[in-house]
């Protein structure tokens, strides 16, 4: 029994040396990252659950690093915004998102709105709003081919500068949802005092919703509140046919998840538009 205890012990420490040489590497390395280029930005489309027809997409950031490979941004996003890294990083995002969603209107693609990520501490920075009209200028694109996607994260702060800023960009055009909705808090108050144009109801209240009855009360309380404010309602993570019954059944305007497709390279996401226009 001695034994094997200090062979525990063992296992435990080469575990946590290699989280804590993970987590140091993620530090140094995301640092160097955005000069390197090694930042990549997959794509996910969102459909109307109704027609079955593409209505936006979602831009999702990975890091691919020559020596670890792809990473999550669950991994480095947390570290990023501690660093102040998402100032230019989310910037770095929201440019190559929106040009790139300019790009496929060129080349004669439906035209969709693209749902960009962000951060807390990237909405709270004092020129977060500066950026933006500079990037849709810089790239060209109309605004309401931008939505943002923020959490209730941002009401940490300063409620009425939230409320400020949220009603200038949506006065510029552009679109609002509230994503992760119901993983929160204080999400209801809110609601009424935000701009927002969309509810994107958090997977994990989705991953059940076929055979959990407390998941499907709660999807099914979000829809009628959100048709009821007059919002878009979005479920994010559909990943089966059963799932996607009960959203249809329960009048979701919108889906988006594996059931469809993963988040995918822009080559490769021209030919869900290619098949949209056809
Ligand atoms: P999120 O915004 O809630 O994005 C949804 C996550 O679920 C994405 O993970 C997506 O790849 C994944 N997903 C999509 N469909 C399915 C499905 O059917 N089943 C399951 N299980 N998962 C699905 P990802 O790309 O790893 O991103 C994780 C989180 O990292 C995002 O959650 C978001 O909070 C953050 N993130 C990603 N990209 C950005 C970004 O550009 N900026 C910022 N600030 N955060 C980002
Ligand atoms: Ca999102
Ligand atoms: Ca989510
Ligand atoms: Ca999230």
């Amino acid at each position: 029994a001695k034994e094997k205890g200090k062979n525990n012990f063992q296992f435990f420490t080469v575990e946590l040396n290699e989280v804590i040489s993970r987590k140091m590497m993620l530090e140094k390395g995301l640092r160097k990252a955005l000069e390197k280029k090694e930042f990549k930005i997959h794509y996910q489309p969102k459909y109307n659950i109704k027609s079955g027809t593409i209505t936006g997409l979602e831009a999702l950031v990975r890091w691919d690093n020559s020596e670890h490979g792809i990473i999550s941004p669950m991994e480095f996003i947390p570290n990023a915004e501690e660093t102040g890294l998402i100032i230019p990083l989310g910037e770095w995002i929201l440019y190559t998102a929106c040009a790139q969603n300019k790009k496929w209107q060129d080349e004669g693609f439906l035209a969709i709105p693209i749902a960009v990520n962000l951060s807390a501490r990237q909405f709270q920075h004092p020129h977060f709003v500066d950026t933006v009209v500079r990037v849709l200028n810089e790239t060209c694109l109309e605004p309401r081919y931008l939505e943002l996607e923020i959490t209730e994260s941002i009401t940490m702060n300063n409620v009425s500068d939230v409320i400020e800023k949220l009603k200038l960009l949506k006065s510029l055009g552009i679109k609002l949802s509230i994503d992760d909705f119901g993983t929160g808090y204080s999400s209801l108050s809110y609601l009424k005092k935000f701009p927002i144009d969309s509810l994107k109801i958090d997977k994990s209240f989705i991953k059940d919703i076929h055979n959990d009855p407390d998941d499907l009360t709660i999807v099914k309380t979000i829809i009628s509140m959100g048709h009821n404010l007059k919002l878009n309602v979005i479920a994010e993570g559909v990943e089966n046919i059963e799932q996607l019954m009960f959203l249809e059944k329960h009048k979701c305007d919108q889906v988006q998840g594996f059931f469809f497709s993963p988040p995918i390279p822009a080559q490769e996401f021209s030919e869900f538009l290619r098949e949209a226009n056809s």
